[in-house]
């Protein structure tokens, strides 16, 4: 399974600064191919990188998202899925299975990934919570982000 983690901003941010830092992040070089289709801001695929990223702030926004995305038909009865919160923007950081680098693996890569881009907003007192797309749970900022290494291969 690739690793996703999603970092929701709850506070008003710049989508192309906040997808330039993530960008950087990932350590991609200048000449990186991205694209902006009117909702969302990416990377191009198939480029080498460590991680795809983009960052998502609505066909009609920023906001992206103006109350909690609440539970649908698909949900189970009782659903206890924590479905996405309101959110200004959300950047995501998507690796494919079987990354490794000298640190560990991609779980380890997106601790670095969401701690630098958490302490980032946390600089501009942008406020943030990110998801653990392996078990599906939300934290507040940097709440649970060691268990990020768990899915390491
Ligand atoms: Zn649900």
């Amino acid at each position: 399974m690739p690793v996703t983690t999603t970092v929701y901003l709850h506070d008003q941010a710049d989508y192309r600064i906040v997808f330039a830092k993530c960008v950087e992040l990932i350590g991609a070089p200048a000449r990186t191919r991205t694209s902006d289709d009117g909702g969302m801001v990416s990377t191009s695929p198939d480029q080498g990188l460590c991680a795809w990223t983009w960052v998502e702030y609505g066909q009609d926004g920023p906001p992206l998202r103006t109350t909690p995305v609440p539970h649908n038909q698909h949900c189970d009865p009782g659903c206890g899925y924590q479905h996405a919160p309101a959110c200004w923007i959300e950047a995501v950081f998507d690796t494919s299975d079987g990354y490794h680098d000298d640190h560990g693996g991609a779980g380890t890569l997106h601790q670095r990934l969401v701690t630098g881009l958490g302490q980032w907003l946390d600089a501009q007192a942008v406020r943030w919570s990110w998801r653990n797309h392996g078990d599906g749970t939300l934290h507040d900022r940097h709440d649970g982000l060691a268990g990020l290494t768990l899915l390491d291969k």
